[in-house]
């Protein structure tokens, strides 16, 4: 097996409220997502690139926004299901580097809590999971806090230790 790129991007519109989940962390800030789910754009997009690598279906086929079970739904729960396919199909990660686009509240002091909690949903090392953040440079509709983004890339590499197509361990592993 070769190793496998994903894409994955996500836009959600801002509204009032009182916090922002970025990576499976509440944000606290005047904004909230505006969302079927909980609206974690980091989460969305990392579900979409890992899907996007193994080649399925994408978070709108797998989580329609029209099914009530997804109503406020965790995020983390969307990265599970991909993280679960992926280890079905035999890979596993080998880095992740994201992007997220806010303008406000300044993303560095949250930076470290979101990566090792996106690395311990990965099931990988925090040294394989890079996030950065970028504001919208004051310009809608970033950077008159209208919206947040995220993009993210992701390899994924052949895990030997997973026997492709058996019934291997699915669940996510959780390493130091
Ligand atoms: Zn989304």
């Amino acid at each position: 097996m070769n190793a496998r790129i994903g894409l994955g991007n996500d836009l959600h519109r801002l509204q009032a409220g009182d916090g922002l989940w970025l990576g499976g962390v509440l944000i606290p800030c005047p904004f909230s997502s505006v969302a079927h789910s909980d609206g974690d754009v980091l989460l969305h997009a990392v579900t979409d690139a890992i899907l996007g690598a193994l080649g399925r279906d994408d978070i709108g086929q797998l989580f329609p926004d029209t099914a009530d079970e997804n109503k406020g739904r965790a995020s983390a729960d969307f990265v599970k299901e991909a993280v679960r396919l992926m280890r079905k199909d035999g890979y596993r990660i080998g880095n992740l580097d994201a992007v997220i686009q806010l303008q406000a509240p300044k993303f560095s002091p949250h930076k470290k809590e979101v990566r090792e909690n996106l690395a311990h949903l990965l099931g990988c090392y925090g040294k394989d999971v890079n996030i950065k953040a970028k504001t919208g440079e004051k310009l809608p509709p970033i950077g008159t806090s209208e919206a947040v983004a995220a993009d993210v890339v992701v390899l994924l590499i052949p895990d030997a230790s997973i026997q492709n197509g058996s019934d291997a361990d699915e669940s996510v592993r959780i390493l130091p």
